[in-house]
């Protein structure tokens, strides 16, 4: 491979690298969150049904427009992987390269769930999150990244060999295909890149590599969402558990995750809009 060390720096290559770092996506102009509201209407809110998602294995839930639903670590540090649909048409789905674009390679409190183009508008609103504390640690680590993918079978086996059917692209997989009576290989086309839940995550100083490391969720922390529009959610809770050593084995110890809707007092959220798909009309210059 290439090093840095096979090409010798032009004469002016400290004046090319001094040019300044300009934020890509300046997020001033999206429409406002709401998050006064949202903290209000949260104060009314009451829980109205649980699923509860076993070790390496992921489960299905749907959250109507307008309610919240929480994401909470029961008896053990673990990772959940977050897949979002419209409950209404599986085509739009989180999209996890653009949330990440608008906001940032780890999402909290007011930041938003983007969905897939064409429909590009926020998919869910996150309006709680107890591990707001932890910000970025001296690896220069976070929580709640979207910048990793799902543990899946085929970089397994490329990797490692040998077939392991309990990543996260597997479990949710079966969840997606359970929910909507398709054939499993039906219901991975539809699996998307993840919110990696709880997981605590950065790139690698020296070769700026993802790396893991064990997440600091402890039982009774969660993370909270406001459904922006009806949606169909799958969540695998990761054969990596913490994800502090491996994943894609048998090896970690693995915990339950529970998902837990939540609905608000519907007066707490009158006058309040909910995004409409995006309105560019698709002509590309034609
Ligand atoms: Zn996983």
């Amino acid at each position: 491979m290439q090093t840095v060390r096979d090409i010798s720096a032009p004469a002016d290559a400290e004046e090319r690298r001094s040019k300044p770092a300009v934020v890509v996506y300046p997020n001033e102009t999206l429409p406002p969150a709401g998050m006064d509201k949202l903290q209000a209407a949260r104060q009314s809110m009451i829980k109205v049904a649980e699923i509860i998602v076993p070790p390496r294995e992921a489960g299905s839930f749907r959250v109507p427009k307008g309610h919240f639903f929480r994401i909470v670590s029961m008896e053990g540090s673990q990772v959940g992987d977050l897949n979002l649909w419209n409950a209404d048409d599986l085509s739009e789905r989180f999209f996890s390269g653009k949330t990440r674009a608008l906001h940032a390679t780890h999402v909290g409190v007011g930041d938003r769930l983007w969905s897939s183009l064409p429909y590009l508008r926020p998919m869910a609103t996150i309006t709680h999150d107890t591990l707001g504390w932890y910000g970025w640690d001296k690896d220069g680590a976070g929580v709640h990244d979207v910048i990793g993918t799902r543990c899946d079978p085929y970089t397994n086996r490329l990797l490692k060999g040998g077939d392991y059917h309990h990543c996260c692209h597997s479990n949710l997989s079966r969840a997606l295909a359970s929910e909507m009576n398709m054939p499993v290989q039906e219901a991975e086309m539809h699996v998307h890149d993840v919110l990696n839940v709880f997981m605590c995550t950065g790139f690698t100083h020296d070769t700026h590599q993802y790396f893991m490391k064990a997440s600091p969720v402890r039982p009774g922390d969660f993370i909270e969402f406001f459904a922006e529009i009806d949606l169909l959610g799958a969540l695998s809770a990761c054969p990596g558990g913490d994800c502090g050593s491996g994943h894609s084995s048998d090896a970690a110890p693995c915990y339950p995750l529970s998902v837990e809707i939540w609905r608000p007092h519907p007066e707490s959220l009158a006058g309040r809009s909910f995004p409409e798909r995006n309105a560019y009309p698709r002509t590309h210059g034609l």
